[in-house]
């Protein structure tokens, strides 16, 4: 039986659905292993004298590791189960500073020109994640370019109408912002435009592309509740669009404080829950070492337990995600229901599409598998120390709240 084009999209559709929701699990499983390997090099490496031959040995597994966490969080952006830190920015601010660096950047005969929107363009993004989008379509572009040419990044401001009318797009408003990045490079042709978005789908030399890009930018702007497309002919460039909904300035969050991991020293009592024996081990021994008092727990059952049986306040929860029995997520919840303040961490390598929604407070703070000790006890101190402002948080809690859902 012949299928019709729009049968054929959505079989399409289903089938890069499926090979993300295989793609994430193996990145989740992954990362958990990635951290072991990232705390014992780093605890061999604590260990061998300085001017030890063997030192070189272990950095080169700290590399590898630092390598293939790369390659899992591709992996992760691609099937839509990135931890996202989204924040109401002006995408202008992001490209300002971006261009610098693109200048640098790109090859000398490839003029860049940005063409910004004279009003502020707010979005609610993850800018981290954006600007990994941005600077793939920025090598895409300049790959088409061999010869040279011309490269302009725009913003803007636009309602909905019929012409950008987009089901893809989260209707919640109708006023959006638009970003295109456009090339005067060798275009496309049908057949590679109806691929471009596949993961490992490339035209480059095996030395050139991965063809990850845009799989990995599909993936973070669906997941950022954008929309992305591209109009492209061979010899006539390329244009790829990306539409956010327009959020608004005054949503703005405030930047807590940052400190280094290194001075982190505490004295408050920390319940930590992970399924993974050796991790929690690992984890549970660091934060000891650096003054911590660390209740530990197997599952939430078990964490829901242990703080009843300690009957006094915990300071923070530390939480893995994805636990047998119950979620982090309803971990938390239940201890809130004594303590609504309890500061909470969630540890994890697969943040699940609602990742964001259900982190519903700005207390929540979440902390990407692998993740380095040092990262782990600067975002400890962070929270804490933001526990201990008086005052500050709890209008700023509510507006946060209320905005990400
Ligand atoms: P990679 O760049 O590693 O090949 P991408 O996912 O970034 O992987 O892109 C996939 C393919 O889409 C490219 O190999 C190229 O054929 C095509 N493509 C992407 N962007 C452009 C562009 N701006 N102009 C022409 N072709 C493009
Ligand atoms: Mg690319």
């Amino acid at each position: 039986m012949a299928l019709s084009p729009s049968d054929r999209e959505l079989l399409h559709e289903e089938k890069l659905r499926a090979v993300g929701q295989l793609v994430g699990g193996i990145a989740h499983d992954f990362n958990n292993l990635l951290l072991l390997i990232t705390f014992c090099s780093d605890q061999l490496l604590a260990q061998i004298p300085a001017g030890d031959a063997s030192r070189k040995t272990v950095s080169s597994i700290s590399d590898a590791v630092g390598r293939a966490s790369i390659l899992t969080r591709q992996l992760l952006a691609f099937s839509q189960r990135q931890v996202m830190d989204l924040k109401v920015i002006d995408l202008n601010k992001v490209l300002l500073r971006a261009e610098q660096m693109y200048c640098r950047l790109i090859n000398p005969d490839v003029q860049l020109k940005l063409n910004l929107a004279r009003d502020q363009v707010a979005v609610k993004i993850d800018v981290d994640q954006f600007e990994t989008v941005l600077l793939n379509l920025v090598m895409n572009a300049q790959d088409a370019m061999r010869n040279g040419g011309q490269l302009t990044i725009e913003t803007g401001n636009e309602e909905s109408t019929d012409a950008v009318n987009d089901d893809t797009l989260s209707p919640n408003t109708n006023r959006r912002v638009v970003l295109r990045v456009t090339d005067t490079g060798c275009g496309m042709s049908e057949e590679v435009k109806s691929r471009m978005f596949e993961p490992y789908f490339t035209t480059k030399p095996p030395e050139k592309g991965t063809g990850l890009g845009l799989a990995v930018a599909h993936g973070i702007v669906c997941q950022m509740n954008g929309a992305i497309r591209v109009d492209s002919n061979i010899g006539m460039g390329t244009t790829i669009e990306i539409r956010f909904p327009a959020a608004n300035m005054a949503d703005s969050s405030f930047s807590p404080e940052v400190s280094n991991g290194d001075d982190a020293r505490g004295v408050e009592t920390i319940l930590l829950v992970e399924d993974e024996n050796e991790l929690r081990q690992f984890l549970k021994t660091n934060l000891e070492t650096h003054g911590y008092c660390v209740l530990d727990a197997r599952h939430g059952p078990a964490a829901i337990a242990v703080a009843i049986r300690f009957g006094k306040k915990i300071d923070l929860l530390l939480t893995d995600v994805e636990l047998p029995e119950m979620s982090g997520y309803a971990v938390a919840e239940a201890l809130r229901a004594d303590d609504p303040d309890m500061p909470t961490i969630f540890m994890s390598g697969y943040g699940g599409p609602d990742a964001v929604c259900e982190s519903s407070s700005n207390k929540d703070v979440f902390l990407l598998k692998p993740f380095r000790i040092t990262q782990l006890l600067q975002k400890v101190n962070e929270v804490l120390r933001r526990r201990g402002a008086p005052g500050l948080q709890r209008s700023e809690v509510a507006t946060i709240a209320a905005d990400s859902r």
